[in-house]
C-alpha cells in the first residue's frame, strides 16, 4: 500500500455562537474520514480553526462590554471543548485571529494585487448615521421590495424568497440601533473574479476536473454560466471600519471581509501545526503539491469554497483543493431544527445531560451518504437504532461469550487444534467479511453503506452464537471444548467488527482494546491470497474480564434534553448561544408564530384615558391605574413601575385589552392590561399612545 500524505479541513465555525448538533454532522463526518485513513496507516492532518472577524463578532463583544479578543478566546475554548466531547480529534485547533492568518491573507493578497486582480471602487451602501458604522445586509432590516412583507433582512426576503440589494428595501431600518440608514459612498477593493483568467479556469476546474461532487458540480455550472458567458461579478473583499479583522496592507481604515481571511485560516492553523511538528508546509501548499487537500463544508458555502477559494489559491501561486465534499443540512424530526421546538440542541447540553456522544456518531453515521442531501435525526429512530443495533446487536456478542471464558477457561481463547478448527468455520462461513467493501465504502464518505454492512456481519455472527448456544452447551461439562470454540469464536468476531467499527466509535473502541487486551486496532489489510480467518486474534490469546461498554438510551433523557434545550431559549442572555450572524435575534425578538386575522380580532383593544395612577404599597413592580374606556372605568394593575411617574402618566390615552379575563392579584382585581414596548434592561418600558384625536373607548382593529 502506497502511502498517502493527506490534509483534511472541515469549515471553520463562527466565533459568535455555541456548537450544536446541526455543526456536528460535519465534524463528525469528517473526524469519521480522517479516523479511517489514520487507522489505514496514511499521513493524515486534519486542522480546523475559530472563524473569528467580522461585525457580529464585534458588536456581540461591545454587548458584553469586553474586548473582541477576549471574546473569541472564550468562545473558542467553548468549541474546543464540544469538539472534544464528540471524540472529533483534530492535530491542530487554532484561530483566524493569528499571525500565520494575517500572514497568507496580506500574501495572497499581494499576489492577486501583482496581477492586477484586485480593483478599487467607490459603491454606496447603507450607513448608520447614528452608531456610525456601514451596516453590513443581515444588519438592515426593512420590507420586502416585492411582496412587502415586514421585518426582512437586507439581502432576501424569508417570506417570498426574493433576493436584492438593501438599498431596495422599503422602510428600512438599522438593526443594531434601530435609526434609518442614509446612504454614504465609499471605496471598496475587489477581487476581479469576472476577469477571464478567473472565469475559465473557474469553468475548468469545476467541471471539467474531478474537484466536486455531480451535485454541486451543476450549481457551478448555473452560476458560471455557458462558456461565452460570464455570470461571474467581482467580489467586494473589503469592509470599513469600525471592523474587528485584519487592515488592508496601505490602506488604512479598510479591512479584509471576513470571508477573505476564513479559508485562509485553513492555511494558518496548519502553518502553525507544520512549525510546533516539522512539517514541510510547502509539501502540502506549492502549486504542484502531490499531497492531498480536502475540504469538509456544508452545502450553503459552496460558493464561497469552490468560487472564490479555488479562484484565490490558482492566482496566487498556490495549489487548489483535491476535492471539496459537501454535505447537506441536519433536519430534527423531519423539520428545520428550532428554538422553541427544543429540537435546537447544543453539543454542551447534550455532553451535559450525560448522554453518549457515540449514539450520535454511530447515527449520523448510519445516515450519512456522501451526497448534499439532508439528513433527519429522528429521535424515536435515533433511541431505537442505538439500542437495537449498537447494543443490543453489536455490544451483544462481546457480553454473551466473555463471561464463560473468564470463568471457565482463565480468559484465555482456543489454541491448538481448536484454534485451527476455529478458523475453518471463519473461512467458511464468514468468507464475505473481507474488508473491501466496506473500506470503499468509508473511502467514499458513504457511512450509511458501510453501517449497512457491517450490522450485515453483526446479524451473521449473532446467527451463529444463537446457533451454537454457549448458554446451553455450559450446562453439560463433557461438552467444554465446544463451549470453549464457541465462545472464542464470539470474541474472535467481535474483534474484527471492533476493527470495522473503530472510526464511528472511537471511545468504545478505547474500552474494547482493554477488555480484548490488544494494541490500538488497525484496518485490516487482506491481500487476494489470504482468507478472513488471517485477521483474527493469534491462539490462545488472553482477554481481560467483561465490563460494561455502553449503556442504552432511556427516552426520558431525550426528552430532558428538549426540556433542556426549551429552557435555555428563556435565558436567551446567555453569552454564546446564538447562531453565527443571528445578533440581531438579541436585540429584536423573533416574530412570534403566524395567526389568522380571526385570532388577531379575538383581542379587543380599546382607547383608553389614564383617569388615575397612584402608587401600591408594598408592590414593588405595580402601578394601579383608573382606565376611563368612555362608558366604564376599569382597575388595571401594570409592571411599569420602574418607567414612569404616576403623575406623569395621569390624563394621557393609551391603549389596552378590554376583554382579557379579570385576574385576582394581590393587590385587587385587575381588570385588563395596558399595552407596552419592552427593551432588554429593566425599566426599557414604553406604553403606547394613540395619535390626537382618538377617544376612549375606540376600538383599535
Ligand atoms: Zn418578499
Amino acid at each position: 500500500m502506497n502511502e498517502r500524505k493527506i490534509l483534511v479541513t472541515s469549515a471553520l465555525p463562527y466565533a459568535n455562537g455555541s456548537i450544536h448538533l446541526g455543526h456536528l454532522v460535519e465534524y463528525i463526518q469528517t473526524d469519521i474520514w480522517v479516523r479511517f485513513q489514520k487507522m489505514r496507516g496514511h499521513t493524515v492532518y486534519y486542522v480546523c480553526a475559530d472563524d473569528t472577524h467580522g461585525t457580529p463578532v464585534m458588536l456581540r463583544a461591545e454587548k458584553e462590554g469586553i474586548t473582541p479578543e477576549a471574546l473569541i478566546a472564550r468562545v473558542q475554548k467553548e468549541h474546543l471543548n464540544d469538539f472534544t466531547g464528540f471524540h472529533i480529534q483534530f492535530d491542530h485547533y487554532h484561530s483566524t485571529h493569528s499571525s500565520e492568518t494575517r500572514f497568507f491573507s496580506e500574501d495572497i493578497y499581494h499576489k492577486l494585487k501583482q496581477a492586477n486582480l484586485i480593483s478599487i471602487r467607490a459603491i454606496k451602501q447603507l450607513y448608520d448615521p447614528v452608531k456610525n458604522m456601514f451596516l453590513p445586509d443581515r444588519f438592515v432590516k426593512g420590507e420586502c421590495p416585492k411582496c412587502s412583507a415586514k421585518d426582512q433582512y437586507g439581502d432576501s426576503c424569508e417570506a417570498c424568497g426574493a433576493a436584492y440589494a438593501p438599498t431596495e428595501l422599503k422602510n428600512p431600518y438599522s438593526a443594531v440601533s434601530g435609526a434609518k440608514p442614509i446612504q454614504k459612498s465609499s471605496e471598496h477593493y475587489f477581487f476581479n473574479l469576472s476577469d477571464s483568467r478567473c472565469a475559465d479556469f473557474l469553468r475548468y476546474w469545476t467541471c471539467e476536473a474531478d474537484h466536486l461532487q455531480s451535485e454541486a458540480a451543476n450549481k457551478m455550472r448555473e452560476w458560471l454560466g455557458n462558456t461565452g458567458e460570464n455570470k461571474l461579478s467581482d467580489w467586494d473583499i473589503s469592509r470599513d471600519a469600525p471592523y474587528f479583522g485584519f487592515e488592508i496592507p496601505n490602506a488604512p481604515g479598510k479591512y479584509f471581509y471576513v470571508w477573505l481571511d476564513a479559508p485562509i485560516g485553513y492555511m494558518g492553523s496548519f502553518k502553525y501545526l507544520c512549525e510546533q511538528k516539522q512539517i514541510d508546509f510547502k509539501q502540502f501548499w506549492q502549486k504542484d503539491a502531490t499531497t492531498e487537500l480536502y475540504h469538509f463544508i456544508g452545502k450553503d458555502i459552496l460558493y464561497f469554497h469552490a468560487l472564490f477559494w479555488p479562484a484565490m489559491l490558482e492566482n496566487s501561486g498556490y495549489r487548489t483543493p483535491t476535492k471539496i465534499f459537501a454535505h447537506g443540512f441536519l433536519t430534527v424530526n423531519g423539520e428545520k431544527m428550532s428554538k422553541s421546538r427544543g429540537t435546537f440542541i447544543t453539543a454542551e447540553s447534550y455532553l451535559k445531560q450525560d448522554l453518549n456522544p457515540e449514539w450520535l456518531r454511530y447515527y449520523y453515521a448510519a445516515k450519512l451518504n456522501g451526497t448534499m442531501e439532508d439528513i433527519d435525526l429522528n429521535l424515536g429512530d435515533f433511541i431505537a437504532r442505538v439500542n437495537s443495533d449498537l447494543i443490543g446487536k453489536f455490544i451483544n456478542i462481546a457480553s454473551r461469550c466473555a463471561g464463560f471464558i473468564t470463568k471457565r477457561f482463565n480468559g484465555k481463547l482456543v489454541d491448538g487444534t481448536q484454534y485451527q478448527q476455529l478458523q475453518t468455520i471463519v473461512d467458511e462461513h464468514f468468507t464475505a467479511w473481507r474488508p473491501t467493501q466496506i473500506e470503499n465504502a468509508f473511502e467514499e464518505r458513504d457511512y450509511a453503506a458501510a453501517i449497512r454492512q457491517i450490522m450485515k456481519f453483526v446479524d451473521a455472527a449473532n446467527e451463529m452464537i444463537h446457533q451454537l448456544a454457549p448458554w446451553e452447551i455450559a450446562k453439560k461439562p463433557e461438552l467444554d471444548k465446544e463451549l470453549h470454540r464457541a465462545c472464542s469464536l464470539g470474541i474472535q468476531l467481535f474483534y474484527l467488527l471492533s476493527r470495522y467499527m473503530k472510526p464511528v466509535i472511537p471511545g468504545t473502541i478505547e474500552k474494547i482494546e482493554y477488555f480484548l487486551n490488544c494494541e490500538s486496532l488497525t484496518w485490516p489489510v487482506l491481500s487476494e491470497q489470504q482468507t478472513v480467518s488471517e485477521l483474527l486474534l493469534p491462539p490462545g490469546h488472553m482477554i481481560n474480564p467483561y465490563q460494561h461498554l455502553m449503556t442504552r438510551i432511556d427516552a426520558k433523557q431525550i426528552d430532558a434534553l428538549i426540556a433542556a434545550n426549551k429552557q435555555s431559549l428563556s435565558s436567551s442572555d446567555k453569552p454564546g448561544n446564538t447562531e453565527p450572524f443571528t445578533e440581531t435575534s438579541q436585540t429584536f425578538a423573533p416574530i412570534a408564530e403566524t395567526i389568522s386575522i380571526g385570532d388577531f380580532s379575538k383581542i379587543d383593544l380599546r382607547v383608553a384615558r389614564i383617569a388615575d395612577a397612584e402608587h401600591v404599597q408594598g408592590a414593588e413592580k405595580l402601578l394601579k391605574l383608573t382606565l376611563d374606556l368612555g362608558h366604564e372605568q376599569r382597575t388595571v394593575f401594570a409592571g411599569i413601575k420602574s418607567a414612569y411617574d404616576p403623575q406623569q402618566l395621569k390624563g394621557r390615552l393609551t391603549v389596552m385589552v378590554a376583554n382579557l379575563a379579570p385576574r385576582q392579584m394581590k393587590f385587587g382585581l385587575s381588570e385588563g392590561m395596558v399595552l407596552a414596548a419592552g427593551g432588554n434592561h429593566p425599566g426599557e418600558l414604553f406604553i403606547l399612545s394613540p395619535d390626537s384625536g382618538a377617544q376612549p373607548g375606540m376600538r383599535i382593529k
